[in-house]
């Protein structure tokens, strides 16, 4: 190298000394021969953290991270043709063991010669590559983030567009229930009416206004105001006072209520209202009303004409029980008339004492009072006045019942044998009709029995508590029987096997039992005759 050092170049005048130029060089340069580093320059030994000469002598090997990159490195040198120059990127090792890149690019001095020296250059690229590196992730990172929110926005989008047509849908939706309703609110025929949170009117609808004679919308919210027009048991009052009170109470949930309207005609309709709150009346109440007059009518005109058959049927089976009532009457009577004659002889004769006197007049009342008992039964029987539903206790019905049987009972030869749970609770009816299905179904056994031989005849009466607080009342014959084809058509008016029967009788009793909320059915029997049974709500303490 002292060689070297003193050649110099020469450039427009100016002598530049070799080993200046290539100490200050930004790059690392080497010589090299055989392999070996013969010169390194500052920025080299700094590269490498040499001190200055450090390399000298040194197989270039120490600079490689690797054999092998020592060697392929090596071998491809020598490949290249000696006027080429050879380039490369490859790790080196730092003193401190440490690795870097570099680019390396290496040429012979003398081509021709084979063992001339080596110019290397080497070039440290680790922040190049490192800003290379970091700017390869910076993309990364940036097209993952943009690839993230194209999906973020493609979701956002399918989201978005979902809620719009959700809300398209709603609107529609909305629409058409508003129409739905509107339509409903016009053409039901319902008289319809809904008030605010206050209980104030704001919508009435048109069969409303005209059931209560309203010449407009207007009208009708006067006539709402108008004390005079709703009669209730306390007095008149204002259909607005109704609702106001009806929304403004503690009442929850669809309420029913009823009140009688006078009419501009001065004629008075039965409404009944069922109450709805929109939305616990957070927002107010929705009122149905129907004019309930002619079907309250129709129903008090069923009632009636229903009372009137009972009533005929009670005539019809006292009917069948009147020569046996005159028979027995006749008893009595004809006590009575003895007692009389007798008393009426002893007298002419003059031999009656006193005490002969009361004597006879007391078994005289005796027997009237008897007579007057059963025409006090007859009469109440055949009554036709209204009798209330009230609390009854049926063991003594079915006693009295009896009683009034007993003649009937007597020609048919039958006793009959009552079987009664202990403790029976009293059941509320309507004495009179409930003691027609009995006379009716203990008619109907004897009946039966009539061609069962005398001791044969069975007559049972059960009284049973029943389960859901009803009682049931058994009738058991050993008569015919039914066959089934009767069976199936027991109920049925005007169905009779009897002669002279009417066929109405059953289908009343199962009127009757119905109308208090009982039932009366033919129960399937194994033994010989007939069973039948109803049912009575009882009135539990
Ligand atoms: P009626 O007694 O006037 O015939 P009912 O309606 O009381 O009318 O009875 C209808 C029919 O049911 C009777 O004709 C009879 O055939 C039958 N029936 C009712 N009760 C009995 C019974 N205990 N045994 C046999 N048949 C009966």
């Amino acid at each position: 190298m002292r060689d070297h050092d003193t050649r110099k170049f020469s450039f427009d005048g100016y002598e530049f000394p070799y080993e200046l130029v290539l100490d200050n060089a930004l790059v690392g340069i080497c010589f090299v021969v055989d392999r070996r580093l013969l010169w390194t320059n500052a920025r080299m030994n700094e590269m490498f953290g040499y001190p200055e000469g450090a390399l000298n002598g040194h197989s270039v090997r120490v600079l490689y991270a690797t054999q092998e990159a020592f060697e392929a490195v090596g071998r491809k040198f020598e490949l290249v043709s000696r006027h080429g120059r050879y380039t490369h990127e490859l790790e080196m090792k730092r003193r401190n063991g440490e690795t870097f890149w570099c680019t390396l690019s290496g040429q012979w001095i003398d081509p021709g010669h084979a063992t001339a020296p080596a110019v290397w250059v080497l070039q440290d690229i680790t922040a190049r590559l490192r800003a290379e590196d970091q700017l390869r992730r910076a993309n990364q990172r940036l097209e993952q983030t943009v690839e993230a929110r194209t999906r973020s926005l493609q979701r956002t989008n399918v989201t978005l567009s979902a809620e719009v047509d959700r809300r398209r849908a709603a609107q529609l939706a909305l629409t058409e229930s508003r129409e739905k309703y509107r339509t409903l609110f016009r053409n039901l025929p319902l008289g319809l009416l809904v008030t605010d949170a206050q209980g104030t009117a704001t919508e009435i609808n048109r069969v409303l206004q005209r059931s209560i004679a309203a010449r407009s919308r207007s009208h009708a919210m006067e006539l709402l105001e108008n004390d005079a027009l709703v009669l209730t048991d306390d007095g008149t009052t204002s259909l607005a006072t109704l609702l106001k009170r009806h929304v403004t109470g503690d009442r929850q949930g669809i309420d029913r209520f009823e009140f009688h309207w006078r009419t501009g005609t001065g004629a008075v309709r039965e409404i009944a209202v069922t109450a709805a709150p929109l939305r616990s009346h957070g927002l107010g109440a929705t009122f149905a009303f129907v004019d309930v007059t002619r079907q309250r009518r129709a129903a008090e005109r069923e009632r009636q004409q229903q009372e009137a058959l009972a009533h005929a049927s009670r005539l019809s089976l006292m009917g069948q029980m009147a020569s046996a009532l005159a028979h027995e009457l006749g008893q009595p009577l004809n006590a009575c008339q003895s007692y009389v004659g007798g008393l009426q002889l002893r007298l002419q004769h003059g031999g009656a004492t006193f005490a002969d006197v009361q004597l006879a007049i007391d078994k005289i009342a005796g027997h009237l009072e008897r007579a007057t008992e059963i025409m006090r039964n007859v009469r109440a029987f055949v009554s036709r006045r209204p009798v209330p539903q009230v609390e009854t206790d049926l063991g003594a019905l079915l006693r009295k019942t009896l009683a009034l049987m007993e003649p009937q009972l007597r020609a048919a030869q039958v006793r009959p044998e009552v079987r009664a749970d202990a403790d029976l609770p009293p059941v509320r009816c309507n004495a009179v009709e409930i003691q027609q299905v009995l006379v009716n179904l203990l008619m109907n056994a004897l009946d039966a029995m009539q061609d069962t031989p005398v001791d044969e005849r069975r007559l049972e009466i059960r009284l049973e508590r029943e389960k859901n607080a009803m009682l049931g009342v058994v009738v058991r014959d050993t008569g015919a029987g039914i066959p089934a084809d009767v069976a199936a058509r027991l109920f049925e008016p005007y169905f009779t096997t009897k002669p002279t029967g009417l066929g109405m009788g059953l289908m009343i009793c199962r009127n009757i039992v119905e109308s208090h909320g009982g039932a009366l059915r033919l129960v399937a029997s194994r033994c010989r005759g007939t069973s039948f049974k109803f049912t009575l709500r009882t009135v539990e303490r």
